[in-house]
């Protein structure tokens, strides 16, 4: 069978970035001996390792002290079970226009026959020239960059890039097929005589998607739950706003808390419970949340107006009951006295970042937070 193959890059995703030439220099990044001995001892991929090295063998770069550094990270590796299958290093200058220098393709000729399958191989890199490798090679990346960055790549590139992330749990998780790590998304839709609702939810998305409910403020508040749960959430939604909100944002925080409750599936690996404390200026907002099974909303907050611009006040605890019931979970927010678009937003800020707590998977547990053996 064609072998896929993991084209890695060197500095900036194994060790950091830099002219290495000391052995002091070399510095690893958080995670990557777990997760790469994990995906090299699944011997799901060739492993490759593709790096520039400017100028070695130059003055600036003698080969010697290349070398050392070099090594040392290979015997380093190696000692942790990640072993390199082949090593494609250049040594050129930018200014040198060497084919083999990435993105160009000129040292991997190789992989182009039968017995590799590019079109199921990646690239992991942490610069934009690696994507454009995977797409000289006609392979798909993983940009090692934090997951925000995703809106920096342009149309082309991000075609390519089918991750972006510079947590190693994470990209060991995406690439090894366990059945406990399977994609966690949701898409919801409903429709009543009242509403219509679509919704897609990405557990472990970048905090990307569209919020478009045609009420401004519940807008913007759903864009800090997409923002700071680091979800990935689409919202489209139409109601009979002539009649009042009420119906919209309810339905809303049902299919929200449904999609949570699709998305996470069986729970295995997941934390379970979250929470945060979260200060906004005169007002200090906190939410605990449980995904154990069970619904149940405390509410301890009050507000002084009866609406934000033409949202309700009273809607805000209604929507965060609504997802309770659909989410199946415990959720207690409580916010002291202030302005009341500051308690709002301290509200769902603070909760979407003990969703982002709670839903937090544990890549190598299979584990249910739970001792009656199911949530
Ligand atoms: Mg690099």
């Amino acid at each position: 069978m064609a072998e896929r193959v993991l084209f890695i890059d060197r500095d900036g995703v194994i060790v950091e970035e830099g002219q290495i030439d000391t052995f002091e220099k070399i510095k690893y990044l958080s995670g990557v001996f777990g997760a790469l001995s994990k995906i090299a001892s699944s011997g799901l991929w060739y492993l490759a390792m593709v790096s520039n090295q400017d100028g070695v063998g130059t003055p600036s770069f003698p080969k010697e002290e290349f070398e050392g550094p070099h090594n040392r990270i290979l015997d380093t590796l190696r000692g942790e079970g990640i072993v390199f299958d082949a090593l494609h290093i250049d040594y050129s200058l930018p200014q040198d226009h060497c084919p083999g220098r990435k993105p160009g393709i000129g040292m991997l000729g190789q992989y182009f026959t039968q017995a590799y399958d590019l079109a199921n191989s990646l690239v992991i890199g942490d610069r934009l020239t690696d994507i454009e490798l995977a797409e000289n090679l006609g392979c798909k990346a993983i940009w090692y960059a934090p997951e925000g960055r995703k809106e920096e790549l342009d149309e082309r590139l991000a075609s390519v890039c089918i991750l972006v992330s510079d947590n190693w749990a994470r990209i060991a998780s995406f690439l090894l097929d366990d059945e406990h790590l399977a994609p966690r998304t949701a898409t919801v839709e409903r429709k009543t005589k009242e509403t219509a609702i679509t919704l897609t939810l990405n557990l472990d998305g970048g905090g990307l998607g569209t919020i478009d409910t045609g009420l401004p403020f519940f807008d913007h508040m759903l864009e800090q739950v997409k923002r700071h749960s680091g979800c990935d959430l689409t919202i489209k939604a139409t109601g009979d706003l002539v009649v009042d909100e009420h119906h919209l944002v309810e339905d809303v925080g049902i299919v929200l808390g449904q999609a949570f409750a699709t998305a996470l599936g069986d729970k295995r690996g997941i934390s379970r419970y979250g929470f945060e404390v979260l200060t906004m200026d005169e007002v200090l907002g906190e939410v605990a949340i449980d995904f154990g099974g069970r619904p149940y909303l405390q509410w301890r907050a009050a507000f002084k107006r009866e609406y934000i611009g033409n949202f309700p006040t009273e809607m805000i605890e209604h929507f965060f009951k609504s997802f309770s019931d659909g989410a199946e979970a415990n959720l207690a927010l409580k916010v002291s006295e202030g302005n009341a678009h500051h308690q709002s937003e301290a509200l769902f800020k603070a909760f979407a970042r003990a969703i982002k707590r709670a839903v937090h998977r544990n890549p190598y547990s299979t584990d249910l937070p739970s001792t009656k053996g199911v949530l």
